[in-house]
């Protein structure tokens, strides 16, 4: 039986009015509530002021936290900034305001990591070359913006344009397998972002519909939590730092809400005394397994140490672990990327 928890659905990496969105952040906020979102974190680019205007709270049933998108001068190493309370320096290399985050108490999630366009020369990439830092928390594996940027060509753009939803269809192989790489030495949390910005613009020269409106764009990546508690309505603050806290231990899982609503999954581990969730470890004695319960009937791969080891359909389905090493589980629903959940760590005992 899976422990306990309460679940959380997120919309993460969102830009308002205070730097290239369209819509306040209250607005935004409504919008998200609309959508039975459960969380919503703000990261407009390099800029606090929304949260120093005292803009995180509940917005009905919508926890909004601020966070900061930095880049540094090259418009490269674009960083999702977390729990901090004062303006991060950005004209600094990539690598100093990675750690200033740390020692600021916060965490940082390296947003669209593996991005490359190379289709439309207006729209540069804006990828990740730092990958030899130790301070950054997480990885956003999955970019809605980003995806479907990348996948722009001139002949396919109306199409995209009229199916902006149908256009995410998985995340980047070489992103999935940098946080493989990075989990076999030490824990780094995988997120969904929408980088949402209400619409882009001059997109499509003449053709001038407005593409991802905030409606559409969260109806797309979701990051979902579990938590042992519930989070407080009457302490927001309390509440932000129980879901920051899940990202940061990983406690979370990412889905395409397009192709259903994953709320119901769950990934977890148990030997004969112990259970591990998404982000913990489990010791490997005797018999152990990993159980995944999914929404529906899908299909299930489970990875170990960044390779397939097994495949199964169902929507309860159990893999029995053999080795040490670090296991997730990637979900397809009629063949297209549905789920990916975070690590779990089986070690030997000592
Ligand atoms: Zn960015
Ligand atoms: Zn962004």
């Amino acid at each position: 039986m899976p422990a306990k928890r309460f679940h959380y659905s997120g919309i993460i990496h969102v830009h308002s009015t205070y730097s290239d969105g369209q819509k306040s952040i209250p607005e935004i906020a409504a919008i998200a509530n609309e959508l039975k979102a459960d969380f919503l974190l703000m990261s407009d680019h390099n800029t606090l002021q929304p949260k120093l205007d005292g803009l995180e709270g509940w917005y009905d049933n919508v926890l909004v936290g601020i966070g900061s998108e930095l880049n540094d001068k090259d418009d490269k190493n674009h960083y999702l900034a977390f729990n901090i309370d004062r303006p991060v320096n950005h004209r600094v290399p990539a690598a100093d305001y990675v750690c200033q985050v740390r020692n600021q108490g916060g965490f940082g999630i390296i947003a669209h990591p593996d991005e490359s366009r190379t289709h439309i020369e207006a729209y540069p990439p804006y990828p990740w070359t730092l990958w030899n830092s130790d301070c950054y928390d997480g990885i956003e594996i999955w970019n809605q913006m980003s995806e479907w940027m990348e996948g722009l060509t001139h002949f396919n753009k109306f199409w995209r344009a009229m199916h902006p939803r149908r256009s995410i269809v998985s995340p980047k192989k070489e992103t999935l397998a940098r946080w493989d790489e990075g989990n076999m030495k030490r824990k780094i949390a995988g997120v969904g972002g929408v980088d949402a910005h209400g619409h882009i613009h001059r997109m499509l020269g003449m053709f001038s519909v407005r593409i991802f409106r905030y409606k559409v764009s969260f109806r797309t990546i979701r990051t979902h939590i579990l938590t042992s508690q519930k989070l407080p309505k009457e302490d927001y603050k309390k509440a932000l730092q129980m879901v920051f806290g899940a990202i940061r231990e990983a406690h979370c899982f990412v889905s395409h809400s397009y192709l259903g609503n994953a709320s119901a999954f769950r990934f977890w581990a148990e030997n004969d005394s112990d259970r591990a969730e998404m982000g913990g470890t489990l010791v490997l004695k005797n018999e152990a397994n990993v159980f995944v319960e999914n929404p529906v009937k899908a299909e299930t791969r489970l990875i170990f140490n960044g390779h397939e080891v097994g495949r199964k359909e169902g929507d309860g389905i159990k893999f029995r672990i053999t080795e040490p090493g670090i296991y997730r589980v990637e979900i397809r629903k009629n063949g297209k990327a549905w789920i990916f959940s975070n690590h779990i760590r089986i070690k030997n005992a000592d």
